[in-house]
Formats: structure tokens, sequence, C-alpha cells
């Protein structure tokens, strides 16, 4: 058994929301109020608690945040057309339509409708696109958070091992970009991965962005990794997990995040970090016309 340390993701974040706040004061005296505006279609219920908290989070920041509510049943068209008046709207610097989106609207279609300027979840392909070739993008909420809740406790990631589950285009594969690029020598697995463990017991760092309820067990770590849980997933019981199986994963670790806790919490700071960035990249290039 190892003395691990828990990393407070919710601490850290607020740290992050603190700077933000001092930020969004400074901007606001030169005239400047960083907008945020989420699209939510339908009323899927985790959808709306994910809404509420990005919404309270930007307010308690003082970024301005309005809801566009659209009907389940709205058609492709209306949805683009709205997106495209957001574009066009000077006052609003951050869009995020919140996924999923219902099954007859093609969600890659919406995002790259998105302008990539105001994309403050970096998904659209512009983004993703400059995060490959190391240029500066918004890039995507959670693994930036991660990496920034790594620098703010001193874990630097040069050199080290690190071992991504998961390739979705919002965790994994931008995860190991953003690895990379702070040279780590990064290893991606996926569900056809055979045997599993034998590479994630390779990992200095280990992220678990999978999404099934504690599938990670002390037999998949190596002594003294530092684990990162991005999973959310609700047990049986009702109660909330995270991929990895914290009591029993823990002593093995020099460090661990938390769910909830850990990463949640930095994704939402992250967020307002890049809608704030967006603002300040408008008001400059405005002033450069
Ligand atoms: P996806 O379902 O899009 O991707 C899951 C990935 O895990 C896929 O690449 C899949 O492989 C892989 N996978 C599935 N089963 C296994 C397995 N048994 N062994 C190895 N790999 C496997 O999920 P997301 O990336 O969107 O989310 C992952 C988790 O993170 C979810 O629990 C989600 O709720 C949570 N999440 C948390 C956030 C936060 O802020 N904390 C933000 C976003 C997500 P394949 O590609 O082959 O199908």
């Amino acid at each position: 058994m190892m003395s691990y340390r828990i990393i407070d993701g919710k601490a850290i974040a607020q740290q992050v929301r603190d700077e933000l706040k001092d930020e969004v004061a400074r901007l606001k005296k030169q005239g400047i109020v960083p907008g945020l505006t989420v699209i939510l279609v339908g009323n899927h219920p985790a959808s709306e608690s994910y809404v509420r908290g990005k919404m309270r989070a930007s307010e308690e920041v003082g970024i301005r945040s309005d809801l566009i509510r659209m009907n389940e049943d709205i058609s492709p068209q209306e949805l683009l057309a709205e997106v495209r008046k957001l574009n066009d709207d000077p006052s609003v610097h951050g869009i995020l339509v919140q996924l999923p989106l219902p099954r007859h609207i093609d969600a890659n279609q919406v995002i790259a409708t998105i302008s990539p300027e105001k994309d403050v979840d970096g998904f659209t392909p512009v983004n993703v696109g400059n995060l490959v070739i190391g240029q500066d993008a918004f890039y995507p909420c959670t693994p930036y958070g991660i990496m920034e809740l790594l620098k703010r406790i001193g874990i630097s990631v040069e050199g080290k091992h690190a071992v991504v589950i998961g390739r979705s285009n919002i965790v994994g594969k931008p995860m190991s970009i953003l690895l990379q690029r702070a040279n780590a020598t990064v290893t991606m697995c996926h569900s056809r991965t055979i045997d599993l463990p034998s590479y994630t017991k390779q990992a200095d760092i280990l992220i678990a962005a999978v999404g099934r309820a504690e599938l990670i067990t002390s037999e998949y770590v190596k002594p003294g990794a530092v684990v990162i849980d991005v999973g959310i997933n609700r047990r049986e019981d009702g109660k909330l997990v995270g991929d990895v199986l914290f009591a029993e994963v823990a002593p093995h670790c020099s460090a661990i995040t938390p769910v909830p806790g850990g990463v949640g919490p930095m994704t939402i700071a992250m967020l307002l970090k890049n809608t704030v960035k967006s603002a300040k990249m408008h008001h400059r290039s405005a002033s450069s016309n």
C-alpha cells in the first residue's frame, strides 16, 4: 500500500474560476462582456443538468449566458439557421450545442457550422486540425481540464508513458494529442485492444475515458501510477462512479482523481476559460479593424 494523493478537481476548478472572475471583471471595465450561448435540443435529463451546471458556473464568473431551447422534433435546417445567427451575433463569444442531438440531426454537420472562432467546445474540424498540427486552438474542455489539473498539481508528463483508454472525439483522441504535445509517449487503447491490462500496467499516467463502471481494477495499474478517471457512470444501485474501482485502485497509485469531484468540475472551468479567451480574441480583432 502506498500513500496516495486524491486530486481535488473541485478545489482546482474553483481556483481557475476565481482567476477567471477577476479577468472578467477587468474585461468588463473595458466594456467587454464575455457571452456564452447554449443550444439545448429536447429535454434529455442528463443534458438539462449539464447545461444548468455550465450556465450557473458562467454566471458565477460574470460571463453572460443564454439558453436557446429547441423542440426535439426541430428540423436540421432550423437548428443550422440558429447556429448561423449566433455566428453573426457580435455579443456571442461562445456557442455550445449540447450533445447528444436527436437521431434525425447530423451532429457533425451542426458542429461544422459553428464558427471556429466561437467553438468553445473545441469540436469543429478547424480547431481539431489546429490541435493536431500544434497551433493555438480551442482545446476540448475535458482533456484540456486534465492537462490543467496535472500542471497545477505539479505532475509533468514529459518523457512519461501515458496510456489513454478510449478514443472518442471529445475525450480520448484530443487527450492523446495534448499529451503528445506535452512530450509524453502515448499509447491508445479501445474496445478492440487485446489484453488491455498488459498496456495499462505500463502506464506512468493512466487516463480512463471508457464509460464502463469500475472496469479498471488494481490489476490494470502499475504501482505508483497517476490515474485520471474521466468516466461518469450510474451503477445499478444508483451510485455515480467512474471507470476506476476507486477503493481498490487508489492504494496502488501516487495520485488519483475521484468521481465525482475530479475531472468533471475541470471540464466546466475550461469551458469558461475558452469563452473568456474567445471574448478577448474577438475584442482584439475588432479593435485592429
Ligand atoms: P464514448 O462512448 O464516445 O467512447 C468510449 C471509448 O471507450 C471508445 O473509444 C470505446 O472503444 C472505448 N471502450 C469501450 N469499452 C471498452 C473496453 N471494455 N475496453 C477498452 N475500451 C473500451 O465515450 P466518451 O469518450 O464520450 O466518454 C467516456 C466516459 O467519460 C463516459 O463515462 C462519459 O460519461 C464520461 N465523460 C466525462 C466527462 C467529464 O467531464 N468528466 C466529459 C465527457 C465524458 P471503441 O472506440 O472501440 O468503441
